[in-house]
C-alpha cells in the first residue's frame, strides 16, 4: 500500500478531503514516523478516535496478516529478540526487533518499548500496527499496543532462539546468533553520523559460507583465526552484499570448538546469482563475450579514484591522473551475463606482463589501446571461472573479481596446456 492508497482509505473513513490527508501523511512520513502512527495522528487531527482506527483490531493467524491490516492482535511464540539503538525523530532510542511465530508462519516485529518478553515466551500482542517492509508485513509494537503473557505455550514448528547459519542470513534479519571463525579483521576509523568513529570490519565464516562483518564497538578480541559465538547480530546490505553487524548489544563469546571453514566459494549459475540481488564470494563460470572500453591501461583521479575520461574526473575536473590497470569483461553462461571487474594484479596476470611493461608497449605503439587489444585477443571467446563479490545496480550486475582463471574443464585450456607440455 503506498501513501496515496493510505490517504484514500483515511479520507473515505474520515469523510475529509484526500489531498489534505495526503499532505499531512507525507509531512509525518518525511520525519520518519511509521505509517500506522502517522495515520493515527491524522485520524486524531480530523476527529477520528485515533486509537485503533476505523475498526477494533482483529485477532489473526500470523500467516493471514497482510500490510492492508491497520492493526491486529496475534497470539505468538517469541522466536528472537534483538536490541538496537536508532535515531528516531532526532533522538537516540533503543528498540527491540526479531521474529514472532505461531503454527501458521513467522513475522518480523519492532517493539518501541521494552515489554520484557524473551525468546521462548508465549504472548498475546494486542493492537499491533502492521506495516510493509521489503514486500512483507511487519508488526509495530508501540505505545498503543498491549503485551500479555500466555500460560499455555503457543505451538510452532519454527526454532526458538535465533541461531542461524551464515548462508541463511538475509538483509533485514535481526536478533540472530551465529558461530563463526574470523578470517579477516581490521580496525578502521570512519566518518560516521557522530563524527569520527572507530569500527572493526572484516570477514567471518562458518561451515556454510562467509560474510563480511562490521563491529560498531570495535572489539579488539575479534582477531583473525579465532572462533566466536555472536549473540544478537543484525544483517544489512552493504555495497550490494549482506553484512553481519555487531552492535553494543551483541555479546561475543570465544568458542571451545573449531569452526570448520570451507575455502571454496559456492558455484552458481549467473541468472540465479544475479536474481539474488547481491552475493558475497560466489563462483561463476562462463564465456568472455567482450572486453569493455575502459579496460587495459587507465588513469584514475588521485582524489577520488574514479577512472578519468580524456584526463577529466567527473567530480574533480582536470587532474594529474594516476596510472592503473583493470579489465571489465562481459561473461555469459547461457543463463545470464555479468561484468567481471579485475584489479591491477589480475590484469597484469592476464596481460602476461607488469604495468611498466604495458606502458612501454603503449609508448612504442603510441597507442594505449594496444594493451586492451592484447587482453581481448587472449580472453574473448574463452571460458573463465570468476570468483568474487557480486552486486547488482541500475547498470547491471558486476563481480569484483578476486580470482579469474581459465575454467579447468575447458577443452581449449587443456589443449593449450598440452601444447605447452609438448613444446617443453
Ligand atoms: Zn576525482
Amino acid at each position: 500500500m503506498d501513501v496515496d492508497e493510505h490517504a484514500e482509505e483515511l479520507a473515505s473513513a474520515l469523510g475529509v478531503d484526500k489531498a489534505e490527508v495526503r499532505s499531512d501523511l507525507e509531512n509525518l512520513l518525511s520525519y520518519s514516523v511509521p505509517i500506522d502512527e502517522a495515520k493515527q495522528s491524522v485520524r486524531r487531527k480530523h476527529g477520528g478516535d485515533g486509537g485503533g482506527g476505523d475498526a477494533t483490531p482483529t485477532t489473526k493467524d500470523v500467516a493471514d496478516v497482510t500490510p492492508e491490516d491497520g492493526n491486529v492482535t496475534v497470539t505468538v511464540r517469541v522466536l528472537s529478540v534483538g536490541q538496537r539503538s536508532i535515531q528516531y525523530q532526532g533522538e537516540e532510542q533503543v528498540i527491540r526487533e526479531g521474529e514472532f511465530a505461531d503454527e501458521t508462519g513467522t513475522i518480523s516485529y519492532t517493539a518501541w518499548e521494552d515489554f520484557g518478553f524473551e525468546p521462548g515466551d508465549s504472548i498475546t500482542v494486542g493492537n499491533a500496527g502492521v506495516r510493509e517492509w521489503d514486500g512483507r508485513p511487519e508488526l509495530n509494537v508501540g505505545q498503543s499496543s498491549t503485551v500479555a503473557v500466555e500460560t499455555t505455550p503457543v505451538e510452532t514448528p519454527y526454532e526458538v532462539g535465533g541461531d542461524s547459519d551464515l548462508v541463511d542470513l538475509r538483509s533485514g534479519d535481526r536478533g540472530r546468533n551465529v558461530e563463526v571463525r574470523v578470517l579477516e579483521s581490521e580496525e578502521r576509523v570512519i566518518d560516521g553520523r557522530d563524527g569520527e568513529t572507530t569500527i572493526r570490519s572484516g570477514v567471518v565464516a562458518d561451515e556454510t559460507g562467509r560474510l563480511p562483518f562490521t563491529d560498531w564497538k570495535a572489539r579488539s578480541e575479534l582477531r583473525e583465526g579465532h572462533d566466536f559465538r555472536f549473540e544478537d547480530v543484525y544483517v544489512r546490505e552493504f555495497r550490494g552484499v549482506p553484512q553481519v553487524n555487531l552492535s553494543e548489544f551483541t555479546t561475543v563469546t570465544p568458542l571451545a570448538r573449531d569452526v570448520e571453514v570451507d575455502d571454496e566459494a559456492p558455484r552458481m549459475g549467473i541468472a540465479e546469482a544475479v536474481g539474488s540481488g547481491g552475493l558475497f564470494d560466489v563462483e561463476l563460470v562462463g564465456n568472455v563475450l567482450e572486453v569493455r572500453d575502459g579496460s587495459g591501461l587507465i588513469e584514475r583521479c588521485p582524489e577520488c579514484g574514479r577512472v578519468l575520461q580524456n584526463g577529466q574526473c567527473r567530480s574533480h575536473g582536470d587532474v594529474d591522473g594516476e596510472d592503473d590497470m583493470r579489465v571489465k569483461a562481459i561473461v555469459d553462461d547461457g543463463t545470464g551475463t555479468v561484468t567481471a571487474v579485475l584489479d591491477r594484479d589480475l590484469t597484469e596476470e592476464l596481460y602476461g606482463g607488469t604495468m611498466e611493461e604495458a606502458m612501454t608497449a603503449a609508448r612504442d605503439a603510441m597507442d594505449k589501446e594496444v594493451v586492451a587489444d592484447e587482453i581481448r585477443e587472449r580472453i574473448v571467446g574463452r571460458e573463465y571461472r570468476v570468483r568474487g563479490n557480486l552486486s547488482v545496480d541500475d547498470y547491471g550486475a558486476s563481480v569484483e573479481a578476486s580470482e579469474f582463471e581459465r575454467a579447468s574443464d575447458d577443452p581449449g585450456a587443456r589443449a593449450t596446456a598440452l601444447l605447452a607440455e609438448v613444446r617443453s
